[in-house]
């Protein structure tokens, strides 16, 4: 999946999650929310395994995918984080939770070698390389490829939609929330 899909799709199931597991809390806070994801930290932990892996991916290895697409990694960062900020712990736990939502949508399990290292051996093996022209003209022609961008987006736009009509854009880069 590319990153419409990935940045698209995860904040759709994170502000479903909003909607589900919302309550009402009495008095001064009426319709706030008991579950609010931070969306900042949503994109930014959808986004890590590219960010860490391609670049390491491309200069060193024959492949795309590497620790950072690998449980092992989560549960490193789950455990140290926790230990480090003790007391933004939610906080570690939705980037890790958006992290693990990149793996399901990569469908990592195709790939159980990456997903399973370490335990699977310490190297990668190469994968078939696409160029940029190559990757466009797949993601053009097949759907499976195609309709997630399209679905990522769309609900993309209806978020910043959201956001722009009821005018809460610095409420959404101070806090992350979205309402
Ligand atoms: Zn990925």
């Amino acid at each position: 999946m590319y990153w419409l899909g990935h940045l698209g799709i995860t904040a759709g199931l994170a502000f479903t999650s909003q909607k589900v597991f919302a309550r009402p809390v009495p008095e001064a806070e009426a319709k706030q929310s008991a579950w609010m994801p931070d969306f900042r930290i949503i994109f930014i932990g959808v986004l890590t395994p590219d960010l860490i892996d391609k670049p390491i991916a491309y200069l060193f290895f024959d492949t795309t995918r590497l620790f950072a697409h690998s449980l092992f990694f989560y549960l490193l960062i789950l455990m140290i984080g926790s230990v480090l900020f003790k007391r933004a712990r939610p906080g570690v736990l939705m980037f890790v939770a958006a992290a693990l939502i990149h793996l399901i949508e990569d469908q990592m399990w195709k790939q159980s070698k990456v997903l399973f290292w370490p335990f699977t051996g310490i190297g990668f093996s190469p994968t078939e390389q696409q160029g940029v022209g190559e990757r466009v003209s797949s993601l053009l022609s097949q759907n499976y490829l195609l309709v997630p961008e399209i679905v990522g987006g769309t609900i993309l736009i209806a978020l910043m939609w959201r956001i722009t009509t009821q005018k809460s854009w610095s409420k959404f880069f101070n806090t992350g929330k979205v309402d």
